[in-house]
C-alpha cells in the first residue's frame, strides 16, 4: 500500500475469476482505489469472492456494483461482454472509465459500445498475461507485472481516459502498449489464438493414437507435449469465445499455417534436409530475437504459474470433447 491518493475513488469488478481476481490483488497491494465492489454471475462465486476478502462489497447485480464506480472492469467470457454492458448502461456514473480485459477485441467494440451511455468513457483493454487456472481462488497480484496490456480505443476516445486506464494498468505491473481493435486481434490470431488451437489439437490427436499408450504419452510428455497440455488445460468457455469471436483473424492466419505446413510436410515427405534445416534455422533465429527483446520467461509464454496453486495436472489424453 502506498500513502499516494488512489487513483480512483471506486472500482467496480464484474467477473472475478483469474483476472479480476488478480486486478483485486494487485489494486489492493499498490493502493490504486478507494474502495471495490464486486459482483459475479453465480452465487457461489460471489460467497467465495467474500471468503477470499477480494473486495470491499459483493453485490448480487451488474446494475448494482457499477452505481457510484469511477472505474468499471468486466472481467467475463468475450460472448458475456453484450449482454452485461446492456444490463449496466443506465446505472453508469457520468464520467466513469468502463473497460474489459478480454481476448479480443473487435466483438467487445462490437457488442458492447451500442450500450453504453454518451457520458462515459469506453476503454477496452486487454492484459496479456494468464494461466490456466480459472476462478477466484487463481489470482494473484504479481500477474500483470511485466506483461503487456493492449489497450484499444474506438476512434473519438477521450485520450485523458485512455492515459488514466493506461497508469492503472503501469500501476498493476504491466506495459502499456496502445492499437486499433482491429490489429490487435490480427497480433493476438497468431501469437496466442492460433498456438491455442494446435495445442487443443495436438492434445486430441495424442490421445487418438492406437498405438501409443496413454502411459507412454505421459511418461514422456516432457518432450515437447507437456507445454500443449498446460495450453490445452485453458478454460473452455474463455476459448470457445475467443474462435468464435476472432473468426476472420484466426482463419486468415490458420489459412497462412496450413500452407507452411504443407511445405514442411512436402520436404519430410520428399526427404528435403536443406528446406527443414533451412526452415529450422529461422525459427530458431525468431526465437532468439524473442529472448532478446525480454519477452521471454521461465514458464510458457501465454502465462506464468501460480505462486502457491500447484501446476495443474497434465491430463489425461483427451478422452473427447469435455474435461
Ligand atoms: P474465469 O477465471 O473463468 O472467470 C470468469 C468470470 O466470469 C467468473 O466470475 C464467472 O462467474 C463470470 N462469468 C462467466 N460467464 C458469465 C456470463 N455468461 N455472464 C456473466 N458473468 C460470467 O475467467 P478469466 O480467465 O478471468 O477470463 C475473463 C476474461 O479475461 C475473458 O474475457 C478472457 O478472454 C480474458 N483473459 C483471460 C486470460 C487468461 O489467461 N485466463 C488472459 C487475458 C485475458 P461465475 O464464477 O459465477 O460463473
Amino acid at each position: 500500500m502506498t500513502d499516494a491518493a488512489p487513483m480512483f475513488k471506486r472500482l467496480a469488478l464484474i467477473g472475478v475469476g483469474l483476472i479480476g481476481s488478480s486486478i483485486a490483488h494487485a489494486a489492493r497491494r499498490q493502493g490504486l482505489v478507494g474502495e471495490i465492489v464486486a459482483t459475479a454471475r453465480s452465487a457461489a462465486t460471489r460467497k467465495r469472492v467474500v471468503e477470499l476478502g477480494l473486495a470491499d462489497r459483493v453485490v448480487e447485480t451488474n446494475a448494482e456494483a457499477v452505481r457510484g464506480a469511477d472505474l468499471v472492469i468486466v472481467c467475463i467470457p468475450v460472448g458475456a461482454c453484450g449482454p452485461v454492458a446492456a444490463e449496466i448502461g443506465t446505472a453508469l456514473a457520468p464520467g466513469a472509465i468502463v473497460s474489459d480485459v478480454g481476448s479480443v477485441k473487435g466483438s467487445i467494440v462490437k457488442d458492447m459500445a451500442p450500450h453504453l451511455p454518451s457520458t462515459v468513457h469506453f476503454v477496452p483493454a486487454h492484459p496479456v498475461a494468464g494461466t490456466e487456472h480459472s476462478g477466484p481462488d487463481s489470482g494473484f497480484a504479481e500477474l500483470f507485472i511485466n506483461r503487456w496490456c493492449i489497450i484499444t480505443p474506438p476512434p473519438g476516445t477521450d485520450p485523458k481516459a485512455v492515459e488514466r486506464l493506461a497508469a492503472f494498468w503501469g500501476a498493476l505491473g504491466a506495459k502499456v502498449e496502445t492499437m486499433s481493435p482491429e490489429h490487435h486481434d490480427l497480433v493476438l490470431a497468431v501469437t496466442s489464438h492460433l498456438p491455442h488451437l494446435i495445442a487443443y489439437t495436438i492434445v486430441g490427436t495424442a490421445d487418438e493414437l492406437g498405438d501409443v499408450t496413454e502411459s507412454e504419452v505421459l511418461q514422456f510428455s516432457a518432450g515437447g507435449f507437456r507445454d500443449f497440455t498446460r495450453i490445452a488445460a485453458s478454460d473452455p468457455t474463455m476459448w470457445r469465445d475467443v474462435f468464435l469471436a476472432n473468426k476472420d483473424a484466426v482463419l486468415e492466419m490458420l489459412g497462412a499455417f496450413q500452407e507452411d505446413l504443407a511445405k514442411l510436410t512436402r520436404a519430410i515427405r520428399r526427404g528435403d534436409g536443406d528446406a527443414l534445416f533451412d526452415h529450422f534455422s529461422r525459427t530458431r533465429a525468431i526465437r532468439r530475437g524473442i529472448v532478446s527483446i525480454g519477452q521471454d520467461s521461465a514458464a510458457p509464454d501465454f502465462g506464468r504459474p501460480h505462486p502457491s496453486l500447484p501446476e495443474a495436472p497434465v491430463p489425461r489424453p483427451y478422452a473427447g470433447g469435455d474435461e
